[in-house]
């Protein structure tokens, strides 16, 4: 499968970006589609279609950046009384571009923007299952955070 995406071709500066920031690691710029005014997109500049390819350093600084745009955000001209940080991995997850990206979005009050969801309320017994599950999941991966 194709590995590229249009964000390689506006990392590569072979389509037009609105760029926020950029070292040599990552990328910020503009969302074509702001969801609000000053949504910005952080991604990594080499090519990882979902978290699981990403290198965890790098997640890292996606999210380091991502910190310093909501700053930004707060200090700029941008209306933003709140940040929301959005990541989809996977179609279910409704990701469409298949390059790791972190969404900034800045918040004002009634501008539409929310995640819909039915919380439930589990027993204690089967938060504790689960736990249990992604514990030790996480303990037969423990390669992750070396
Ligand atoms: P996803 O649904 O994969 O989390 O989000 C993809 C995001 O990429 C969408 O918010 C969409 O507006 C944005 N996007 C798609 N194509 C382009 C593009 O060519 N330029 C920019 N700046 N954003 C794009």
């Amino acid at each position: 499968m194709n590995p590229y995406t249009i964000f390689s071709e506006i990392i590569a500066g072979s389509a037009p970006a609105s760029k926020v920031y950029e070292d040599a690691d990552v990328l910020a710029f503009m969302d074509i589609r702001p969801v609000t005014p000053g949504h910005v997109l952080v991604i990594p500049k080499v090519v990882a279609r979902s978290l699981a390819e990403l290198d965890p350093a790098l997640g890292g600084k996606l999210f380091q950046v991502g910190q310093r745009v909501a700053a930004a955000l707060r200090d700029s001209e941008v209306a933003c009384d709140g940040v929301n940080f959005f990541l989809a991995d996977g179609v279910t997850a409704g990701q469409e571009v298949f390059h790791v990206h972190l969404h900034v979005i800045p918040r004002t009050p009634g501008d539409g923007f929310g995640l819909r969801a039915r919380p439930t309320s589990p027993a204690r017994a089967d938060l504790d299952y689960l736990a249990g599950s992604i514990g030790g999941s996480l303990s037969r991966n423990a390669g992750f955070d070396s």
